[in-house]
């Protein structure tokens, strides 16, 4: 058995970065930048307005002052005059200042009777102007990698930026393998169970920017086992689910051995998760991931999910542990890495009592997998725990 560091490490060397592919901007969001984009313009283009208000000559510029009006800028309709000695012009949010201007009064601050305007209150020392290129110039960068949030789309689109550079999504090929699996909406027989793992790590992975692929249901023979093996085939992954410990309908690992897998390793010192294995099948990375259902869910968090981000181009594929402190005493942990399912609420940690792989409904509770090394000492309430967050 390896520990859970010497699995990751060897699952990473399984994947390659992915090819670059452009896609239409309004579809680049949670997708992977991979590489650095530049501004096309700059933002501001003019000097603008940031308020509602009428453009001056700031030395003149004091309350009772008087102007007369000579014209409008309003946003996407500039003033094309200049503007001279005891004059102003009627300005709006978003308007380019016009020439010989370079203060706005704002409207709450002036008097007007027909053109005429007098500054009524102290009109302060804030220009009121936002300066060309405030925002960004022409040639600022957004740097690959990044993770394309929403806020990088609203940028990018100020950019005008119509096209964005994305790693091509990591194809996943998802199967369950045993007799005793029905899909969700199929009436089960009375020893039957619903396939749930396929859709919880299909919807983990799919928000970890994979393209998921669910293969029908593998029952526990090789014959079906091979059949949906070779139905995985352009995936870049294969995952499976179930099958791969040490029992007679454990098929799996022999499955996979007789398709000629190179095999990387075969199990991991870790709770819950034991029976895990990996390898190369063909042109595709394989990983086999325990049946119980908070099993493979915890391994697709561990393990599968840093391969994605390292298939992706992000810069640290292995996850960053948070801390949080602990609510409750805790024995000395055992010889495998334990991941408990928990709940953080402001800072404090708190492990669910009953940590049975099976039970899901407990994993729909927990925001949070708290990590305890192994043989990692009784710990005490207040003491620092740390965690993965879900
Ligand atoms: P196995 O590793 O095949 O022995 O499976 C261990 C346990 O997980 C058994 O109770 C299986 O019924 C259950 N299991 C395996 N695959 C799934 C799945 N896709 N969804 C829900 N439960 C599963
Ligand atoms: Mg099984």
């Amino acid at each position: 058995m390896i520990t859970v560091d010497d699995a990751r490490a060897l699952l990473l060397d399984l994947v390659q970065v992915s090819d670059i592919e452009e896609v239409p901007l309004a579809q680049a969001a949670t997708r992977v930048l991979a590489s650095d984009v530049a501004a096309t313009r700059d933002q501001p283009p003019f000097a603008a307005s940031s308020m509602d208000g009428y453009a001056v000559k700031a030395a003149e510029v004091e309350q009772h002052a008087m102007f007369k009006l000579i014209g409008e800028a309003a946003a996407g309709h500039g003033f094309d005059g200049t503007v001279g000695a005891g004059q102003a012009v009627r300005i709006f949010t978003g308007a380019p200042i016009p020439q010989g201007a370079d203060f706005v009064v704002i409207q709450e601050n002036v008097d007007r009777k027909g053109d005429l305007i007098t500054i009524s209150d102290n009109p302060g020392y804030k220009d009121n102007i936002r300066p060309a290129g405030v925002d960004f110039r022409i040639g600022d960068t957004i740097a690959a990698p990044r993770l394309i949030r929403a806020e990088d789309v609203a940028l990018m689109a100020s950019m005008n930026i119509p096209r964005v550079p994305v790693r091509r999504k990591p194809v996943v090929a998802l199967i369950s393998t045993g007799d005793e699996l029905v899909m969700p909406g199929e009436v089960p027989g009375p020893d039957q169970i619903i396939a749930s793992n396929t859709f919880g790590l299909k919807a983990l992975f799919e928000r970890n920017g994979a393209c998921v692929r669910v293969l029908p249901i593998a029952r526990d023979t090789v014959a079906s086992l091979e059949t949906t093996f070779d139905l995985a085939q352009g995936a870049d992954l294969v995952v499976t689910i179930g099958g791969a410990s040490v029992g007679d309908h454990d098929l799996v690992e022999q499955t996979t051995r007789q398709l000629g897998m190179e095999q990387s390793f075969y199990k991991v010192k870790m709770r819950p998760g034991k029976p895990l294995m990996a390898g190369r099948l063909g042109e595709a990375a394989m990983v086999g991931l325990p049946g119980n259902p908070v099993s493979a869910m915890v391994c697709g968090y561990v393990f599968i999910l840093p391969m994605l981000r390292k298939m992706l181009g992000q810069d640290n594929p292995t996850d960053t542990l948070m801390t949080a402190t602990l609510g409750q005493n805790l024995a000395q942990n055992g010889p495998r890495q334990h991941y408990m399912r928990a709940r953080v609420e402001n800072g404090k940690i708190t492990i669910f009592d009953n940590q049975d792989s099976s039970l899901l409904s407990v994993l729909s509770q927990s925001n949070a997998l708290a990590v305890r090394p192994a043989e990692d000492p009784a710990r005490s309430v207040g003491d620092d725990l740390h965690y993965l967050p879900l």
